[in-house]
């Protein structure tokens, strides 16, 4: 059954690559990217990268510097109406600061309607579905939004100081961190206000040369119950939206303390969420499935979900919201990762880690 559940979720991982244009001000002659088709990236590998030469790199998808917002969403609105079908959806947003992550995910921040990111669409095109539906099926829409800083989860929805939160999956509701604030939104404008709040309550590093949330993954957790008005069924669904951590490798010898640990933490989390989402979309059917601390750790504990959650929680972080995502899925989710690149030259090494990662992922 593990074995088909996994075989179910390989179709349902997609990696998209998104370039971000330069910024106003920026030479835009002097950039790292080579070409691009629907599918596929090409860089230019600078000397002091090693050899020279461009290297290519194929995804579901690529979206060069012009795509729009709008683009962007609509290639995934799909993928977000399938959470009221009762599907798991978790969308990442992954690449090094300055890439465009929270751009994708939030906007700019000054917000306009045509540069509202994908939580704020995603949010919308589920109330306008819901209004549809009306008379026919009864929905409710709630959200949680916590930040993972250090392995410590932390609820962004209240600003309670720095209590921190377990992720769990006891509860019936299938809630991975039931602690955490869950509110019912009914609107855009409530969603608006929401972020807002949560924006204020993220954490402000020691050393804040960067945005501060860069040193932090957030998670906007949308959770929608549907109940059929003539069947009276119950159908549940949830959808992760996630803005990652800046992947840059932080060189060691230049930071110590609090800033090398947040880099330890950083890595640690982001290479586990590699390998959780490589093993699950492993293209080899004969590839054991032992060859993964999560499958193997699936493995042994199937049927005991008890046991499964309070193992996941001596996990990372990142690699239990996945693992939970896939318990309480049952086959039923689906990811998409959001590769961001930063186009400048000299960030080309930086950009050829990040899509090296994300190849492997694709
Ligand atoms: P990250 O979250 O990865 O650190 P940001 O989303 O903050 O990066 O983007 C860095 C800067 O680039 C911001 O000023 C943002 O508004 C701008 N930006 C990013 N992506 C785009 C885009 N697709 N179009 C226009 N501006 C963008
Ligand atoms: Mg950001």
């Amino acid at each position: 059954k593990l074995y088909n559940q996994i075989q179910d979720l390989k179709g349902n991982i997609r990696v998209y690559c998104r370039v971000r244009p330069f910024l106003p001000g920026q030479i835009s002659s002097l950039s790292s990217v080579a070409g691009m088709e629907e599918r596929t990236i090409t860089i230019m590998t600078p000397t002091k990268y090693g050899k020279d030469g461009n290297k290519s790199f194929t995804f579901n998808k690529v979206f060069g510097p012009a795509a729009t917002q709008d683009e962007v969403f609509s290639d995934m609105q799909p993928l977000i109406r399938s959470v009221l079908d009762g599907f798991n959806v978790c969308i990442f947003a992954y690449g090094q600061t300055g890439s465009g992550k929270t751009y994708t995910m939030s906007g700019p921040k000054v917000l306009t309607e045509e540069s509202l990111g994908v939580n704020y669409k995603a949010l919308n095109d589920l109330f306008n579905l819901q209004a549809q539906r009306k008379g026919t099926i009864d929905y409710d829409i709630s959200v949680q939004m916590i930040e993972i800083y250090n392995e410590q989860v932390r609820d962004l929805l209240q600003d309670s100081g720095n209590r921190r939160l377990e992720i769990k999956n006891t509860s019936q509701k299938g809630l991975a961190v039931p602690d955490a604030s869950i509110v019912p939104v009914t609107s855009t404008s409530d969603v608006v206000e929401l972020m807002n709040q949560g924006q204020k309550n993220r954490a402000v590093g020691s050393t804040a040369i960067n945005d501060r949330s860069s040193r932090s993954h957030s998670c906007l957790t949308v959770h929608v119950q549907g109940r059929d008005l003539t069947s009276g069924t119950v159908l549940r669904g949830c959808m992760h939206l996630v803005d990652l951590a800046g992947s840059e490798r932080v060189d060691k010898s230049e930071v110590v303390g609090d800033r090398l640990k947040e880099a330890q933490y950083i890595n640690k989390s982001l290479s586990a969420l590699g390998d959780v989402i490589a093993s699950l979309s492993q293209k080899n059917t004969h590839v054991p499935y032992r060859n993964s601390k999560l499958t193997q750790l699936l493995q042994d504990s199937l049927g005991n979900v008890e046991k499964l959650a309070s193992l996941l929680i001596t996990l990372l972080v990142v690699e239990s919201v996945m693992n939970i995502l896939l318990l309480c899925s049952g086959g039923q989710a689906k990811t998409l990762m959001f590769v961001h690149i930063s186009p400048e030259l000299d960030a080309a090494g930086e950009t050829i880690s990040t899509l090296k990662f994300a190849e492997r992922v694709a």
